[in-house]
């Protein structure tokens, strides 16, 4: 999953509803279909009540008490969420009718009593308010449904194959957009071989937009959207395709027989994904989304969300599948399916022709920065962040400020120790291996052959097969807080790294901030610097600095009239509550982690600098292990 906020500067908006006509995708046989033991209606009658209706037939396996059972997550978003709590006028009855008794067990589960073990018929409504890419929604407009926050399940049917018929609102087309396989000859009955496999494929149905599918190595993809926003769609798909080829040219091999990307257009500027099987769900910032100071921020994180297909999807951690929906599915390895999907945003967009070099560095820099800037280098492991990164959506943390400075975030190492090993494995092999063989050969042996996940030490044995040497100081980078020896590392492919400690004067506030629904919000706060000492936080909206109203344009001239020592007031809006914090503008120190070429590069560093960078002519090598 990645989200992310952009400043939006565009102000054009249009809303396109285009009535859809079905899409030929490829369904599967009768044959393919086994017998579900459970099957699922979903309606909405009243799109405008904001609940979906739910008519659950479980017709095999039946107990004389049965547990039916509402998720306490959903697969790629790694919160608990409280999706029982939507649930109202369950009923239950036998396939003769009869009324049975049920009864809550525990806050996520309702048994029902059915002395003659007869097929059960439950139905039960759930309301769906949140417009967000984890749950579930519904109004007069569209409908979002992510499965798991949805549809009940019962233990013993879990490995078993189930069935989705979905009656979309009357007023609406009769397209639902979605990864799931088709039953051939039904309209909108949908077939999981598991639950696994259902709860892993979200669903789009309304006021659709289709716009142009396309193929790759002959596997149709779909992009599906509600109230996407003003912006070349022609150009878009021509660029989607670009970077999709880029992803699958990696592996060489598509795992499904259709994609759907998912996306529903929102009137805020930034945009978040959660990634599926055989699907995405993108919620994104209608608003200038193509814009040139956006784009390429953009098409990263959709190249992130496709590669997830690989790499979190089907070359995973062991924990992260067959899943328990009842709790969280802790790894150690989470930098590995986030971190390493950070990484190859940048090499796959960068293979698509889209950005240069210059941008891949500035994506790695940026990381860099992110996790040496921050004190949580100093407290916390990779592998320690990976296991500690669940939370419970909506409550408030039990975290404290200084318990929250002392993590760091999955994704900004696990990015710099992927880059690290890839350097490592070229330059160990005179560029003839490198972490793309990892991937590869971890997709070939683990997910293809095994049909499994990995564990941690079959995870490094692969790495080091590959390099032929040991790695025992990149496996010291994810499980202690060893200080990272980047510039060994970056020479290897002929680059220099500026890891110098730099003096700033107190007028260097230590805010990185963005343009957020017509306010300044803050991304992020420099350790150390005169923002962090004063206690402003991430995710504040500035209000005022130096009592002038906060505009970026703003900072440079608010500031000029002070000098280091002075204090500085600031406003800011956290939590609905307006809040003026004095900053002292003492200097302080950083380090920007700069990344430029060196001077006379060996013929090595050349080779492996243009086949880190995806140009053509320098690719590695392919070779049989
Ligand atoms: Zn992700």
């Amino acid at each position: 999953m990645k989200f992310n906020v952009r400043p939006s500067k565009c102000i054009i908006f249009s809303l396109v509803a285009i009535v859809l006509n079905c899409f030929l995708w490829p369904g599967i046989t009768d044959a393919q279909i086994r017998q579900p033991k459970t099957s699922f209606t979903v309606s909405m009658p009243d799109p405008g009540s904001q609940q979906y209706h739910v008519h659950l037939i479980y017709s095999q396996g039946q107990k004389a008490l049965n547990d039916f059972h509402m998720c306490a997550w959903t697969p790629g978003f790694y919160e608990l969420i409280d999706f029982s709590s939507a649930v109202t006028g369950f009923n239950a009855k036998d396939e003769k009718g009869n009324n049975l008794p049920w009864k809550k067990t525990d806050s996520n589960t309702w048994q029902v009593a059915n002395p003659k073990r007869r097929p059960l018929i439950i139905d039960y409504d759930v309301k769906a308010i949140v417009p967000f890419v984890g749950n579930i929604y519904l109004d007069e407009h569209y409908g979002y449904i992510i499965p798991g926050g949805l549809l009940m399940y019962v233990k013993d049917a879990l490995r078993h194959p189930v069935t989705l018929e979905i009656k979309p609102y009357a007023k609406w087309p009769k397209y639902v957009a979605t990864g799931l396989k088709k039953v051939p000859k039904k309209k909108n009955i949908f077939y999981a071989a598991d639950f696994d496999e259902l709860y892993d494929s979200p669903l789009l149905m309304g006021n659709l937009e289709a716009l142009p599918s396309f193929t790759v190595n002959g596997i149709p993809h779909q992009f599906a959207g509600y109230n996407l926003g003003d912006f070349d769609r022609r150009q878009f798909i021509a660029d989607l395709q670009k970077i999709t080829k880029s992803a699958v040219a990696f592996f060489g091999n598509i795992p499904f027989r259709h994609y759907t990307f998912l996306a529903t257009g929102m009137s805020h500027g930034g945009f978040g994904g959660v990634e599926h099987l055989n699907s995405t769900s993108l919620m994104l910032g209608n608003k200038g989304l193509m814009a040139p100071d956006r784009k390429a921020t953009f098409y990263e994180f959709l190249a992130h969300e496709y590669f997830h297909l690989y790499n979190a999807k089907r070359i995973r951690p062991v924990e992260l599948g067959p899943f328990d929906y009842s709790k969280e599915n802790k790894t150690d390895l989470l930098w590995i399916s986030e971190g390493f999907t950070d990484y190859y945003e940048y090499l796959i967009v960068r293979g698509a022709g889209l950005i240069d070099d210059q941008q891949v560095l500035a994506g790695y820099q940026e990381h860099i920065g992110n996790y040496e800037n921050t004190p949580g280098h100093l407290y916390q492991t990779l592998s320690e962040s990976s296991r500690s990164i669940w939370s419970v959506r909506g409550a408030p943390t039990t975290r404290d400020k200084e318990e929250l400075s002392k993590t760091i975030s999955v994704y900004d190492k696990g990015c710099a120790l992927a880059m690290l090993l890839d350097l490592k494995i070229r330059h160990e092999t005179q560029n003839l291996r490198s972490l793309d063989d990892v991937m590869r050969l971890l997709y070939h042996d683990y997910y293809q052959v095994k049909k499994r996940g990995f564990t941690g030490p079959e995870f490094w044995i692969t790495c080091k097969h590959l390099a032929g040497v040991p790695l025992d100081e990149l496996i010291s980078y994810s499980t202690t807080l060893k200080p990272v020896d980047y510039p060994k590392y970056f020479a290897y492919a002929g680059l220099a790294i500026d890891t110098n400690t730099h003096h700033l004067d107190g007028n260097n506030l230590g805010i990185t901030a963005a343009v957020k629904d017509s306010s300044l919000l803050i991304k992020a706060i420099a350790w150390n610097s005169p923002a962090f000492k004063a206690g402003l936080q991430q995710n504040d909206r500035l209000i005022s600095v130096g009592h002038k109203k906060a505009a970026l344009e703003l900072f440079a001239s608010a500031l000029k009239d002070y000098k280091t020592n002075d204090t500085l007031s600031i406003t800011v809006s956290r939590a609905n509550k307006t809040i003026e914090l004095k900053l002292k503008l003492t200097s302080w120190d950083t380090r920007f982690f700069t990344i430029n070429p060196m001077p006379h590069p060996d013929q090595l560093q050349m080779q492996i600098y243009n086949g880190w960078l995806r140009h053509s002519e320098h690719l590695p090598k392919k070779k049989n292990r």
